[in-house]
């Protein structure tokens, strides 16, 4: 049993002990059949969880940072344009590795705490009348800010538009926790990584390709070696990866996808918006404010809560873990020192959320905002009594 307190960031997550356990191996031949039955049931697992019948999946001893530039560097040449809007740090990061591949970005700045403006996209994807656009992003989870955007309303703008692009999503905080269907939105590349909704630690990219991303590594001229994924394709046939697998974090990867699978998808789902709709709830009850500018666009993963004007909103995250032994996490880039973020997904429960709500209850009281002890907790306790679990025992 582990003595540690929950982590409410937004990722890495919280592990179930028999994830853990399933990390820790010994070593076997990772060119054998035997990784092949850890390996493939992998990539089989992932695909579901995608609601995929056809991506070819890969997998990369990395971070989610990791599948961006496998994402990018498998499809696209220097020059090459690409469309993205900025609403938050991470969607900045995803533009930012694209200027340094020498992409040419067309940004739609896009205010943080907003959700991706397909309309804006609609537009600049009809103007494109001959196709310089080669790819759109979209960040599905924006969890700086705790926001939430429609991506099937991206794949409407491409189709509006008759726009050949391909489109890759950063699903890195959504996947495996909220709904994704990479079939029904016609994605292109989906981007995720192994410590948030798959409840490991770091060290795996985790994609998605559609045949046509799969096409597009012909003629991509951007240098690429270790993210390479025709190598990694030729490896797998091999039971094998190019190189060395992290064959412990795959054996976790594959324990984590079948207990998600088992749980049942929409379960999952269902499981990370209620405990999300709780915080939410002591959120309001404690009168502040979430970063995500309208209820359409709320996150079911993370929640990015405003402090009131003139306090830093990094404290909150300093004084939880120096008292209570409590991580939340700290505002990002242009909403640093304005809002603290609680993460709320992955392996938890009911109960659990509600050690979080209290934690910050007693830090934002011993830091003198006008928050009363318990005031958010009711509120949580309430929605959870009223919204029952489907299965109680998930966090085993
Ligand atoms: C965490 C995160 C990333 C970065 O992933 P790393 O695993 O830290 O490289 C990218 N995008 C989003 C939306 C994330 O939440």
């Amino acid at each position: 049993m582990s003595m540690q307190n929950p982590v409410f960031i937004p990722g890495p997550t919280n592990m179930p002990e028999a994830i853990r356990q399933a990390c820790y191996m010994p070593t076997i031949d990772h060119r054998s059949p035997m990784f092949g039955k850890i390996l493939h049931p992998c990539l089989e697992n992932v695909r579901t969880i995608l609601k995929s019948n056809s991506a070819h999946i890969f997998i990369f001893p990395s971070t989610g940072t990791g599948g961006w530039e496998t994402a990018l560097t498998n499809t696209l040449s220097p020059g090459d344009k690409v469309l993205a809007a900025r609403n938050g740090m991470f969607s900045h990061r995803w533009i930012d590795m694209c200027q340094r591949h020498q992409l040419d970005v067309q940004i739609v700045e896009t205010t943080w705490g907003d959700g991706l403006p397909a309309d804006r996209y609609t537009e600049i994807l009809k103007a494109d009348s001959n196709h310089k656009i080669k790819v759109v992003l979209a960040t599905h989870n924006e969890t700086a800010t705790g926001v939430k955007s429609d991506i099937a309303a991206v794949r409407a703008a491409l189709d509006a538009a008759g726009h050949p692009a391909l489109l890759f999503v950063d699903g890195v905080s959504s996947i495996a926790s909220m709904d994704f269907r990479f079939d029904e939105w016609g994605v292109d590349v989906a981007v995720t990584g192994s410590q948030k909704g798959f409840m490991l630690p770091a060290g795996l990219a985790i994609v998605g390709f559609s045949q046509n991303a799969i096409d597009a590594a012909r003629d991509a001229k951007l240098p690429r070696t270790f993210f390479d994924i025709n190598d990694m394709a030729k490896g797998y046939a091999a039971n094998a990866f190019p190189y060395t697998p992290p064959v412990g974090l795959m054996n976790g990867l594959k324990l984590a996808t079948d207990m998600l699978l088992e749980e049942g998808l929409e379960n999952v789902f269902a499981r990370h918006h209620r405990i999300a709709e709780g915080v939410r709830q002591a959120v309001s009850a404690w009168g502040l404010e979430l970063c995500a500018s309208s209820p359409d666009v709320y996150s079911d993963t993370v929640s990015a809560i405003r402090t009131p004007e003139g306090f830093n909103a990094t404290e909150i995250v300093t004084h939880a873990a120096d008292k209570y032994g409590v991580a939340f996490g700290v505002g990002l880039g242009e909403v640093a020192g304005k809002v603290f973020r609680i993460g709320h997904l992955g392996s938890l429960t009911d109960v659990l959320a509600l050690s979080g709500i209290a934690t910050a209850e007693m830090v934002m009281a011993d830091l003198g905002l006008d928050v009363r002890l318990g005031s958010g907790v009711a509120a949580a306790q309430e929605y959870y009594r009223s919204n029952p679990a489907a299965s109680a025992l998930m966090a085993a």
